[in-house]
This record gives C-alpha cells, sequence and structure tokens, in this order.
C-alpha cells in the first residue's frame, strides 16, 4: 500500500517514544521518497508526554523539518490522503473527541486520520491512552490494525520495501 500511494502522512504518538521507532521510521520515509510517495508527517501538539517530544525524536532521526508539519497545517488535507500511518498514537486520533459530548476528550483538537482513503493503526493491542477512553477509529472501515511493538512491526515493512 506505501508503495502504490502518493500521499502518505505519517502520525507519531507516545508509542513511537516508547518503542524508539522513530529512526527506523526515517529509514522508511527515505525509501519512500525515492521512489517519488509524498511523505509528511502530522503532528498534534500534544502528541507524546511533554510538548515538542515527537519534533525532537524526529529531529533526532534526522527527518527532514520541511516535511514535519504541525495538525493545522494538515489536518485538512486527510481526504488526499491515501495511506496515513499512525504510530503508537491513540487519544490524538481520537475522532470521539468531535462526536460524544460526554467523552473526557470532548473538545480537544484532533488529527482527523479517518478522512484519508486507508489509514493503518500501529500498536500493541486494543488498549486505551493516555486518557483512557475507547477510539472509534480502529472500528472503521477503512482502519487497518497492525498489532504489535512498533518498531518490530517497522523493521518488517523496511524489510518488505
Ligand atoms: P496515547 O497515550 O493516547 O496513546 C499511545 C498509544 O501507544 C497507546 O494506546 C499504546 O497502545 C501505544 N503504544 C505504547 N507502546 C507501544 C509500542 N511499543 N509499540 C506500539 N504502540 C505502543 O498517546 P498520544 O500521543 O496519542 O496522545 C498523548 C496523550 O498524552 C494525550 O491524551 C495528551 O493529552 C496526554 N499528555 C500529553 C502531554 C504532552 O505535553 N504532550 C503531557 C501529559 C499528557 P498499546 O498499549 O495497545 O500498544
Amino acid at each position: 500500500m506505501l508503495v502504490d500511494a502518493k500521499e502518505v502522512m505519517i502520525v507519531p504518538g507516545y508509542g513511537m517514544a516508547v518503542a524508539q521507532a522513530q529512526h527506523i521510521v526515517c529509514e522508511i520515509t527515505k525509501a519512500l521518497r525515492k521512489r517519488r510517495v509524498n511523505v509528511r508527517f502530522g503532528i498534534h501538539p500534544v502528541a507524546g508526554r511533554m510538548p515538542g517530544h515527537m519534533n525532537v525524536l524526529l529531529a533526532e532521526a534526522k527527518v527532514p523539518y520541511d516535511i514535519v508539519f504541525e495538525m493545522d497545517e494538515v489536518n485538512e488535507d486527510f481526504p488526499n490522503v491515501d495511506v496515513t500511518v499512525v504510530i503508537g498514537a491513540n487519544d490524538i486520533v481520537n475522532p470521539a473527541a468531535q462526536t460524544e459530548p460526554e467523552s473526557p476528550i470532548a473538545g480537544m483538537p484532533v488529527l482527523e486520520v479517518w478522512k484519508g482513503k486507508t489509514t493503518i493503526v500501529l500498536k500493541r493491542s486494543m488498549a486505551t491512552g493516555y486518557a483512557g477512553v475507547e477510539n472509534p477509529l480502529f472500528y472503521k472501515e477503512n482502519t487497518r490494525m497492525l498489532f504489535g511493538d512498533a518498531r518490530s512491526s517497522l523493521d518488517a515493512v523496511f524489510k518488505n520495501l
């Protein structure tokens, strides 16, 4: 799917930090860009456990700055995205923030990944994230779950690329 895509959006969260998957993410990004796939990163302001957490990890892995975007810069582009890869993120991509007024995260801005053509979510289980709430994204028709430690999963993806 990644190789056939024209537009790929990578959305990292706390799980990318836990898995230390930023370096393999960078390798996959390079491989896709070589094949002329447009790869961008969409960064939520509270992704991870401290402000700027994702930006620090991506910079450490030497992901080029000009393909790393803030949420507001990319949120309207999802309908044009062929494959979104959510790496260990949960609350920041939860549509319930918009649809469930009683939810603890109601009103929190979220990355609208479900509007993309296909979304792949990398995590180890169906467990909740920081806010402890269910995520309806995982049950949508255009979502695929890739279970496992994000680094092991992405190592396998890179080998195939
Ligand atoms: P979340 O905590 O919502 O979700 C992270 C997900 O990563 C989990 O559901 C977990 O699922 C998965 N994960 C954990 N380890 C791995 C692994 N090794 N491989 C693959 N997946 C893994 O993180 P988000 O970044 O989406 O959201 C941040 C949350 O933290 C928000 O609720 C925010 O408000 C809060 N917060 C942020 C702060 C900040 O300054 N950035 C400060 C304090 C709180 P599983 O267990 O199934 O693998």
